[in-house]
Order: C-alpha cells, then sequence, then structure tokens
C-alpha cells in the first residue's frame, strides 16, 4: 500500500547530514538505493541529489519495519527518524555521513518501483544503449549527477564572468535560414508556407555579427547549435556553444574575454588557470605539432635534415629539398622488431599513398649513420629511453616540394603578437609534419601507459592551453576544384594580406583564431569583415555569384552598409569544457538528454515517421526512404 505525501515536508538532504546533526529530528525523502534485511533490522541506504544516509529500522518500530520489509531498490519513500551518530566500528569513512545514519520512526512509500534493467547502485555500468534508453535512472547515479551539477556551476560561473564584464546574454532565433558553417542544416518544414522551410542554426554568427550592428557591443549566448553533420563518435547534432561577439576588438581584446571565464570555468574544479595564454602561429603549430590543434603536453617534433650530409639522405632515399622530421616520445624504452611492425598499423595508410616514409629502426640507422643519429639525438633532445622515428618524403613521388621553410625556435610565443612574414609552408611540406603529427599521436596514445605525459596530476600544468592564430583564409576543394573559406565567409583577411586575395589566395592569412587545450579545439573565431567592398571581394574569390550571393546573404550584405562596426567574436563548445573538467570520457556524460553516435534520442525515440495527415498539411511527401547505414 502507498502512502501520500499529506503535509510532511522535507527538512534536510540525505548526504548533508553530519554528527553534528546527532539527536535532531529529521523528514528525509529519496529514493533506496539499496535495502539489506537483517531480519530484526532493516538498513534501507536512502539517497538524494546530495548523497546517501543510512537508515535504520528496528523491530520497535513496528509499521515502518513491516513497510521496510516491502520496499526494493529504487522505491520513492520518506523517512521520519532521529539522527544518531554510529558505534564506532560501523563507521563509514568512504562517504561524508558515514558516521551517523537515521533511526527511522516512520517511513512513507511514495512510490515503487518496477524492477529495473540497472541501478544506479549498481558497481558495473549496464550496456550505454540500455543506459540511454532508461536515461531517468543513469541519470540518478552519483557520477550523472555530479556531472550535470557541475555544468550547472560551469555555465553560471562563465555568465556571472561575462555579465561582470558588461556583456549581455541576448537571445536569437532557433528557426532561422541556413548559416555558413559548413555542414547540413536541420530544416523545419512551414505548415503555413508549403514547401518552405525554416533551417535550425549552425551558430547564431549572422545574428551576433547583426547584433553589433545594432549597438549591442558585447553580447554572448550559451546557445544550442544544430548541425547535420556525418556521424562520428562524440559528435552530438545538438550542441551548446558560449558564443560571443565584441565591437572594436583586437583578437588580443576576445582572448582576455576567453581566458577570463575559462579561468572562472575551471575554478570550479579548483584550478587556477594561468593567463594570457601562449600564442602560436598556424604555421609553427604545423611545423612543431604537424597539427593545428597541438597537444603541447607532449614533446614537439624537430625538423633535423641539417643532421643528414646529402648522401644520408641519398642512401636513406629521402628528398633533400624537404623536411627531415623527428617524432620523440618519452620513456618508451626498447621495442622488439615485432612490436615496431605492429606500430605500422596504427600509422594513417594515407602516408605511404603520399610516399611519407616513417623509419622507425633507430638502432640501424644509428649503425648507419652514427654521426647524423648523434645529432637527431642532440637537436631533438632525446633521453636514453625515448623512442625515436623519422618521417620525411620519399625521393619516389612527389617531386620536389619548393623551398622548406626551417622549424622556428621559440614558435610559443608568450601574449605576444603571432604571425610574421615568413613564406607559407608549402603543400608537401605540410604533408610531411602533418604525417610525422599523426605518426606523433598514435604513439602517444600507444604508449600513454609509458611516458605518462597525459595523467592529471592537480596542478594547472595539466591544462595546456594556447591560441592557435593566423589561419589560412582559404582551403583549396579537390572535389570542387574550388576554395572554401577555411572558417566562415564572414572572417577577415589579414590586412597585410589583402592583396593576394585574387592573385594567391592560399597565402591569405585569416584574422582567425582557435583555443586550443591538450590538443583539443575547444572554440573558434574570427574578427569579421565589417566593409562591404571586402565581403563581396571574399565572396567572388569563394567563386559566389552576385546571384548566389544576394539569394543566400543578401539580407546581410545588405545590412552591412548601414554603420557597420568593426566586430569580432568566438564561439567555445560548453559540452567539451564539461567533459575536461568533469574527468569524463565522453560528451554523453556531460550532456543530460544525448543523442547516440547515430543521432539517435533512444529515450524518447526519435527520429520517427509521422503521421499522413501531418504530413499532408506540410504539404510533404516521403519517397520511399533510402536506407542509410
Ligand atoms: N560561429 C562560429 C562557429 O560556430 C564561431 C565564431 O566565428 O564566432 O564555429
Amino acid at each position: 500500500m502507498l502512502d501520500f505525501l499529506g503535509d510532511l515536508k522535507r527538512t534536510h538532504m540525505c548526504g548533508e547530514l553530519r554528527v553534528s546533526d546527532a539527536g535532531s529530528h529529521v523528514v528525509l525523502m529519496g529514493w533506496v538505493n539499496r535495502r539489506r534485511d537483517l531480519g530484526n533490522l532493516i538498513f534501507l541506504d536512502l539517497r538524494d541529489r546530495t548523497g546517501i544516509t543510512q537508515v535504520v529500522i528496528t523491530a520497535d518500530a513496528a509499521a515502518a519495519h513491516d513497510k521496510a520489509a516491502e520496499v526494493r531498490s529504487e522505491f520513492v519513500v520518506a523517512v521520519i527518524g532521529r539522527v544518531k551518530p554510529r558505534d564506532p566500528g560501523t563507521v563509514n569513512k568512504n562517504i561524508p555521513t558515514g558516521e551517523i545514519e537515521v533511526i527511522a520512526e516512520e517511513l512513507r512509500l511514495l512510490n515503487d518501483c518496477k524492477p529495473l534493467p540497472f541501478t544506479p547502485a549498481d558497481t558495473t555500468l549496464a550496456n550505454e544503449e540500455v543506459r540511454l534508453k532508461y536515461r531517468y535512472v543513469d541519470l540518478r547515479r552519483p557520477e550523472l549527477q555530479r556531472n550535470i551539477q557541475l555544468r550547472h556551476r560551469v555555465a553560471i560561473a562563465i555568465r556571472e564572468y561575462l555579465n561582470g564584464q558588461g556583456f549581455y546574454e541576448i537571445e536569437t532565433p532557433f528557426m532561422t535560414r541556413s548559416t555558413p558553417e559548413g555542414a547540413r542544416d536541420y530544416l523545419v518544414p512551414s505548415r503555413v508556407y508549403p514547401g518552405e522551410f525554416y533551417a535550425l542554426p549552425q551558430s547564431p554568427q549572422l545574428f551576433k555579427q547583426i547584433l553589433m550592428i545594432s549597438g549591442f557591443d558585447k553580447y554572448f549566448q550559451i546557445v544550442r547549435c544544430f548541425r547535420d553533420e556525418d556521424l562520428r563518435a562524440d559528435r552530438q547534432p545538438e550542441f551548446t556553444q558560449i558564443d560571443l561577439e565584441m565591437s572594436f576588438p583586437r583578437p588580443e581584446t576576445v582572448f582576455r574575454v576567453v581566458e577570463g571565464f575559462l579561468q572562472a570555468a575551471f575554478s570550479c574544479i579548483g584550478v587556477k588557470l594561468e593567463a594570457p595564454f601562449p600564442l602560436m602561429a598556424y604555421d609553427d603549430a604545423i611545423r612543431l605539432y604537424g597539427i593545428d590543434k597541438p597537444d603541447l603536453r607532449l614533446p614537439p617534433l624537430t625538423e633535423v635534415s641539417a643532421a643528414f650530409a646529402p648522401e644520408n639522405l641519398q642512401a636513406l632515399a629521402l628528398n633533400a629539398s624537404l623536411p627531415v622530421v623527428t617524432v620523440r616520445i618519452p620513456t618508451v624504452g626498447e621495442l622488439s622488431r615485432k612490436e615496431r611492425d605492429d606500430l605500422r598499423q596504427l600509422y594513417p595508410a594515407k602516408l605511404a599513398q603520399q610516399g611519407i616514409k616513417v623509419l622507425d629502426d633507430s638502432k640501424r640507422l644509428e649503425k648507419s649513420f652514427p654521426e647524423a643519429m648523434a645529432k637527431v639525438r642532440e637537436m631533438s633532445g632525446a633521453q636514453g629511453d625515448d623512442y625515436i622515428v623519422l618521417v620525411a618524403s620519399g625521393t619516389a613521388s612527389f617531386g620536389d616540394g619548393g623551398e622548406g621553410q626551417k622549424p622556428q625556435a621559440g614558435a610559443l610565443r608568450d601574449g605576444a603578437g603571432a604571425s610574421g612574414n615568413r613564406p607559407r609552408l608549402s603543400m608537401r611540406e605540410r604533408q610531411v609534419y602533418e604525417g610525422a603529427g599523426q605518426v606523433r599521436l598514435a604513439l602517444a596514445q600507444k604508449f600513454a601507459e609509458r611516458h605518462k605525459l597525459w595523467q592529471r596530476k592537480g596542478v594547472a600544468g595539466d591544462f595546456r592551453f594556447l591560441w592557435v592564430t593566423d589561419f589560412p583564409m582559404f582551403e583549396w576543394d579537390e572535389t570542387e576544384g574550388r576554395w572554401n573559406a577555411a572558417h566562415h565567409p564572414f572572417t577577415s583577411p589579414h590586412e597585410e594580406d589583402m592583396d593576394k586575395l585574387e592573385s594567391d589566395p592560399g597565402a591569405v592569412r585569416a584574422l582567425a583564431y582557435d583555443v586550443v587545450l591538450n590538443g583539443m579545439e575547444l572554440g573558434s573565431g574570427s574578427i569579421r569583415i565589417h566593409r562591404q567592398d571586402i565581403q563581396a571581394k571574399i565572396f567572388k574569390a569563394l567563386g559566389m555569384s552576385p546571384e548566389e550571393q544576394q539569394a543566400r546573404f543578401g539580407f546581410f550584405l545588405e545590412a552591412l552598409q548601414y554603420g557597420t562596426p568593426p566586430h569580432g567574436g568566438i564561439a567555445l563548445g560548453l559540452d567539451r569544457i564539461v567533459m575536461i573538467l568533469a574527468g569524463a570520457e565522453s560528451l554523453r556524460e556531460v550532456i543530460p538528454f544525448p543523442k547516440t553516435a547515430k543521432a539517435v534520442d533512444l529515450m524518447v525515440d526519435a527520429p520517427t515517421p509521422v503521421s499522413e495527415r501531418q504530413l499532408q498539411e506540410l504539404g510533404i511527401a516521403v519517397k520511399k526512404a533510402a536506407t542509410t547505414g
């Protein structure tokens, strides 16, 4: 028989009772995490969002004892009782309430619970699909309760920081038109205008720029974005951004704001981040890390071609005009021939196709080229048990890749302006560095247990932030045979590179920047184009006809002409930030109701077909669904 709540009021939270509460009369409400029935004595572990308290029901409290016999896991109950210090022998130091228990006087069964496929008290995790189907039960688990609470605190900390800096949080529409972030749109059919569609925003990009034109010179929003991208693990079709925009900024103005709110966010886990974060130009990131989101916890690459005499390179069939790059992974120790062979499976197959060689037999290299290898070790700072491989271009294909730029020592600058006017890397040089970067990450992953550089030590150094700046403005699209905007088409080119827009688009740098943490891109942004004439030039460089410009962005091009201030901004992924702060393995651990890697919500079972009537109202006929993988 279930009881009603009546006028019973909760007086305390389960997880907050302490010895100092001993003697208090309390009313607790929550879920039965576990029940142990010792006959005369029944123990209930009562759980709410703050934690667990042990409730003791003795045979003396006869009515409560009878009811407790019926109770099962996840029943919802109210306990009226008194707090008592536990006997010394039964104190549990592992939980905050481990020094007390509550002696029940009355028990009310507020609801029962059908047998569950898993319970929050289980020590082994259920299969993720089952967890997502029963997400409401999964969310009761202490880990997820903690993650969701952390998410709340982080969002509040960021809001408070930005509010303190004079930012307004301003909402922008979800039902809008296509935005240019490069993914597919989620579309919403209009009933009133059959055959017409709203698009869900991939980001509030154009609206936030319009807000600058409207004079709200510091905008932010913690906002949902929707992108119908190719399905991949750890991508969510809807995700949350901390989106911001400012008028009259230099990139550094944006950097300082972001550093400030990240400091506020990280203080939620007691980590004090040092700012400003270092800056690194894109080309330097490629030279030193082979990737545009460097993980600074691992040693950089070293360009070591100078260590080799021309005849050495010839003997190794390596292209002398391209970089020879050392990848060094610390404290891996000796590897057997077989281990080295197995490692090759980890390197991207693309490398071989690109004619990029991975020389991993350092013993043999040392035998054949002792002097060169001694230099390699010296240049790359290798210690005795570090694992070293060389990555370089073979001579066989691709000819020579143009004059190679040597890597820059000290490319990581402390808060100073990034960039410089060195020639950009040639495509072939980039391939070599990027190949080395991929090998570096594959090896680091494989030997994480040995190098231990990814283990958190509970200090600010666990979190290596940097700003990557001076991205290329355009990317060449092989399949389409044209230039695409590397960030988005509203990003301003470098003032110095304006004259190359038509003559040499590949060499144009953008005033675009990413904030990177431990090899992950947390956010990207840019200084925007605020002049209509430059915007039109960029569209032209992107191969967009005036008609297409009008059709896609006409309203925006018009708005740009009515007094647009210089402006810029950025957006960071909140889900990823919380995932890192929580030390969670997946975004799904920090999103209350996530979708699977196949974009399905298993709890509500979406997407689903809709009724014929709904389709008719929308003027939509569905072709026989193409099957997707
Ligand atoms: N709208 C961009 C994005 O979502 C960020 C920005 O440029 O502010 O990636």
